[in-house]
């Protein structure tokens, strides 16, 4: 054991929860040092989730265009062909540089990096087990948990990260399957789908509700998104459970049954993606030490400043409440060192965007039409589509459309929907709006560039209580 180090802040966790919140810690002046326990800072996200995920997604379209696509724009292309071992390495390369990039970070606003696990003594004192060997204890006037989360396997079948798959080794196949089958048709499934079928294999998706695109979707925009991916090539088995996954040599058997007429199919693939959402990790932790409570889906209760039943200890990211986003962990990290600090920050929960990141891509905000009607609000919708855009047009990616919705007595935007090209882009004006309170007036009389698919947002702000010009 070496001597005991002493801190204002000591962060568990190195994600972008965690991470962020030991650099903001260490910036507002509090002696801060971060846990992490995976050898890499950064994270669920850098590591083995947004980071990789979007290297793939990135990279798995430019194939995909090069093959199907280019042609009709004036390049000639012969023997395309795809490197998969060289795809893998521009993924690990995107992520190691933003992983050392992070290290870098923490140098340059002197947070300590310990490298180990770390698990409460008492609600001040933890001890790491050192990743090099050996146990440290230290002290902190202050403890946030920011462990995130883990991917949840099919009941009683374990990932072997082989045939059986979490997002982890999705990521990592070493050949394109011919027959993938994902069970969940949420954000994991589509965006890991999309990369597999884009490089060749042929994906099902096996949803047990009615839609896909996971919680908080606008109903419509998931149906659109769906009629999508069908034409990419997707096949969908929705409001279908799975019964029974069975791996035996290189074949995976999936037993699946109707959610509602209880009709039984036997499925075979390569590989299964199991994508049925995330629970959070607080293993190894010793939460018992400091009484923390949990509530029964595994979350770290906490109150609106962050705070843990334990004193001294607060909580934010993947392990506590609302969505598992890297960005919502981010903000949270700033608001949690700022709590300690200064007794105020900020994290407005009713503007945080989700993007899913396929080809279109699917973007949100705020309310879907069904919370509003759930809601008894008045609203009004204005719609644009991408086909009524110059520069969707001009690049020939005009699929989609912009749907803003609007209230009905005093025109403030309280959600928006995309689906298109940049959707993930075009969302940050969308949560501008949202968290400015902004009329959809004030959106349409907002000069925006032209060409730019930008204007698809304005036109459909316009079309909420006017008519749009270009369409
Ligand atoms: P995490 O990132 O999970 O970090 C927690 C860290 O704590 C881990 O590194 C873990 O090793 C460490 N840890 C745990 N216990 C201990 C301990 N006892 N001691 C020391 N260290 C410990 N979100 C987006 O917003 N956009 C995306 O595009 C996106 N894509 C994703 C794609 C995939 C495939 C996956 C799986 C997730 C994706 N997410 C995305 C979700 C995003 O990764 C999470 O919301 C985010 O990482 C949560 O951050 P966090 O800091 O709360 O936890
Ligand atoms: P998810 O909650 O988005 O989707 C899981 C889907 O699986 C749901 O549609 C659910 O109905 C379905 N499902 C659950 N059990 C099932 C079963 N037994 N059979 C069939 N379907 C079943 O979860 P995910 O896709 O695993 O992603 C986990 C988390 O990671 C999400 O919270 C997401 O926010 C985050 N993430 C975000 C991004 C992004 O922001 N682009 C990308 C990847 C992951």
């Amino acid at each position: 054991v070496r001597g005991l180090a002493s801190y204002d802040t000591v962060v568990i966790g190195g994600g972008p929860g965690g991470y962020v919140a030991a650099i903001k810690a260490s910036q507002l002046g509090q002696k801060t040092a971060c846990i992490e326990k995976r050898g890499a800072l950064g994270g669920t996200c850098l590591n083995v989730g947004c980071i990789p995920s979007k290297a793939m997604l990135n990279n798995s379209h430019i194939y995909h265009q090069t093959l199907h696509d280019i042609k009709a724009r004036g390049i000639d292309v012969d023997g395309v062909s795809l490197n998969l071992p060289n795809m893998l390495k521009a993924k690990d390369t995107s992520v190691t540089g933003l992983t050392k990039g992070v290290e870098g970070l923490f140098k340059k606003y002197k947070v300590d990096y310990i490298k180990g696990t770390g698990s409460f003594v008492s609600a001040n004192k933890l001890k790491v087990d050192l990743l090099e060997g050996g146990e440290e204890q230290i002290e902190a006037k202050n403890v946030i948990i920011a462990t995130g989360s883990d991917a949840m396997a099919f009941p009683g079948v374990p990932f072997d990260e082989e045939r059986i798959v979490s997002s982890t080794g999705a990521l990592s196949l070493q050949e394109v399957p011919k027959k993938l089958t994902v069970i969940g048709g949420g954000v994991i499934g589509l965006e890991l789908g999309s990369v597999w079928s884009r490089l060749g294999a042929e994906v099902t998706v096996v949803e047990f509700m009615s839609g896909i695109g996971g919680v908080g979707i606008d109903e419509e925009i998931a149906k659109s998104f769906q009629k999508i991916l069908t034409k990419q090539g997707f096949k969908f088995k929705l409001n279908t459970k799975v019964t029974s996954l069975k791996r035996e040599g290189d074949v995976v058997t999936i037993e699946v049954e109707g959610a509602k007429d209880g009709k039984k199919e036997t499925l075979t693939s390569d590989v299964v993606l199991v994508a049925i959402g995330r629970r959070p990790y607080t293993d190894g932790l010793n939460l018992e030490a400091i009484g923390v409570e949990k509530d029964k889906k595994g979350r770290i209760v906490i109150d609106n400043q962050f705070n843990t039943s334990a004193p001294g200890v607060k909580c934010i990211g993947d392990v506590t409440f609302g969505p598992m986003l890297a960005h919502k962990a981010e903000d949270e990290g700033i608001a949690a060192a700022e709590f300690i600090q200064t007794g105020h920050g900020h994290v407005n929960y009713d503007a945080i965007p989700s993007v899913i990141y396929t080809h279109p891509e699917v973007a949100w905000v705020g309310k879907t039409e069904q919370e509003l009607k759930a809601a008894n609000v008045e609203y009004k919708i204005g719609k644009y589509p991408f086909l009524a855009n110059s520069r969707a047009k001009t690049n020939n990616d005009q699929e989609g459309s912009v749907k803003i919705l609007v209230e009905k007595e005093t025109d403030k935007i309280l959600g928006a929907h995309i689906i298109g090209p940049n959707a993930g882009e075009m969302i940050a004006e969308a949560t501008l709006a949202v968290e400015y309170s902004a009329s959809a007036e004030d959106v349409a009389r907002t000069c925006h560039a032209h060409p730019t698919l930008s204007e698809a947002f304005k036109e459909a702000a316009m079309a909420s209580y006017d008519k749009p010009v270009n369409f």
